[in-house]
């Protein structure tokens, strides 16, 4: 992928904005209430536009919509496989058409640096939607030597109607991750967009409908959580629940699927993640990758290192030069072309965040730099970073979920493996040495779902992610996330007697 096409620093006007509404059945329309929700420019602020607001009402609609698309015999149930996959990599073809225009319009919506749009979120969408669609006319079962003189074989069948609710931190990436699985093994979708950036997935909905995928097979609906997220949780006529965001909303999420006709649940949730610098690491490469892995995106990812642990033979150089590397974080406008760090994402993550600031501070942890508000508009926080944390304190065990960093120092391997585990969390770790022993030893001890030695944030669509412990349940992306969009059905079949 190339560089941005605009080298200014800034672009002359906000990009368009053309879908606000509802999308059912390859059609706009507003809400059965008649209500609508703002929604905010994080750099300012300041109102964006008006969305119309789903509720139960028009989820039900949706829900209509997506069963009568999943009807047998319909041109969704009775598309070659292979076709569903032609369709897939159209809709990837017309994001790569509109690839800046999407990335200025999540920037406009998230406040993340454009650069980040432009050249993460959008390429990894564009890669999650093609590796999905290779998949969908590669999903078969598999026959099996049954007892007796029967035939027996199994078919991978798609779920059906998928409710899939997505949080705002990466939101097309997010939808690229619920949508391109589901999409190839065949089944029908009600998405709930996150109340914070509806907009580029309402944008990428308008692009399913022209890369030709039938009425009522994605149906994308902005609204509140507790109401349109609530709506499709406790649905009867829902087959299955993917959610991403928060561990406390995940277990509601499980107990309205429990509680209303058991269907399929899929989590992926929070994450305290520990980055484990060990004392032969590549000192310099450790300090930047552990800044990328806890400050990229604003901090923002359910996945982000943010228990930095560092052998105490080290301490004290990468304490240093950590806090060199984040006095040094450029934090401005996010369409300034040398910004790293953009605003968060709403003036209730702000809150959030600076709160738990003052809470490390009153636990006694060292405040080396940041702490701060950028500027007085916008929701910008000064790159943070806390030393003589502790495992107990709130900030050592809590998603902060911004752009502030707990080091932590530990003297054994033994210790590390235990304190690292010391959470209810498992999404991710990452490991720095040049020793393979201790990084498998590590790889082994530790109870996580992507383990990144040397590296951190490798987001493919090929590689399984998601939640030991109270991370999630069930894994998305990968060969792994076609299990989660599957039924498998065991067909056995009689074979007569020929008496030669
Ligand atoms: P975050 O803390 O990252 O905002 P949340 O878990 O609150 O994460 O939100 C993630 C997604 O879940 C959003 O789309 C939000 O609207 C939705 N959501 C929030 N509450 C509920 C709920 N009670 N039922 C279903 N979805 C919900």
């Amino acid at each position: 992928m190339s560089e941005p096409a605009n080298k200014k620093a800034r672009f002359a006007s906000p990009p368009e904005v053309k879908y606000t509404q509802i999308f059912i059945n390859n059609e706009w329309v507003n809400s059965v209430s008649g209500k609508t929700f703002p929604t905010i420019n994080p750099s300012t602020g300041e109102k964006i536009c008006d969305v119309q607001e789903g509720d139960k009402a028009d989820i039900d609609i949706a829900v209509d919509a997506a069963c009568e698309a999943f009807k047998l015999g319909g041109t969704w149930r009775t598309m070659d496989a292979s076709k569903r996959g032609v369709l897939l990599n159209k809709l990837a073809d017309l994001i790569e058409r509109d690839h800046e225009y999407l990335a200025r319009l999540e920037t406009l919506d998230n406040g993340k640096p454009f650069k980040d749009a432009y050249n993460t979120d959008v390429v990894l969408a564009i890669k999650c939607y093609r590796y999905y669609a290779g998949w969908s006319d590669k999903i078969q079962g598999k026959t099996i030597p049954t007892d007796g003189n029967v035939f027996t074989f199994t078919r991978h069948e798609p779920v059906g109607v998928c409710a899939q609710i997505i949080p705002w931190n990466f939101p097309l990436v997010m939808q690229a991750w619920k949508l391109a699985p589901a999409l190839c093994c065949g089944n029908t979708i009600v998405m709930k967009v996150a109340e914070q950036t509806p907009l580029t997935a309402l944008y990428v909905a308008a692009l399913s409908k022209e890369a030709g995928f039938p009425p009522g097979v994605i149906n994308v609906v902005p609204g509140y959580g507790p109401t349109a997220g609530g709506a499709l949780t406790t649905h009867p006529k829902v087959d299955k629940v993917a959610f991403t965001g928060s561990t406390e909303v995940g277990r509601i999420v499980k107990q309205a699927a429990g509680a209303s006709n058991l269907k399929r649940v899929t989590l992926e949730l929070g994450g305290k993640s520990p980055n484990i610098v060990l004392a032969d690491a590549d000192l310099d490469h450790a300090v930047e990758t552990s800044h990328f892995a806890l400050f990229f995106n604003q901090g923002q990812c359910c996945c982000a290192g943010s228990r930095t642990f560092v052998h105490e033979s080290i301490y004290d150089e990468f304490v240093a030069k950590s806090i060199v590397r984040a006095k040094n974080r450029r934090v401005s406008h996010p369409e300034n072309n040398d910004c790293e760090q953009g605003p968060q994402v709403d003036q209730e993550q702000f809150d959030k965040i600076m709160g738990l600031i003052d809470v490390g501070k009153k636990e006694g942890a060292t405040l080396e730099c940041g702490g701060t508000r950028v500027g007085d508009k916008g929701y910008f926080i000064a790159p943070t970073i806390f030393t003589g944390v502790t495992d107990e304190m709130r900030i050592s065990q809590e998603e902060i979920f911004g752009p502030v960093m707990q080091i932590m120092k530990f003297s054994t391997i033994e210790e590390v493996i235990e304190r690292a585990n010391k959470t209810i969390y498992g999404l991710a770790a990452s490991i720095f040495t040049q020793n393979l022993d201790n990084a498998l030893t590590l790889a082994q001890g530790i109870r996580a779902g992507s383990i990144w030695v040397n590296c951190y944030d490798i987001l493919e669509a090929c590689n399984p992610f998601g939640g030991f412990k109270q991370s999630g349940n069930g894994r998305e992306l990968g060969e792994y996330g076609l299990q989660q969009y599957t039924e498998i059905k065991c067909v056995t079949i009689k074979v007569p007697q020929k008496n030669s």
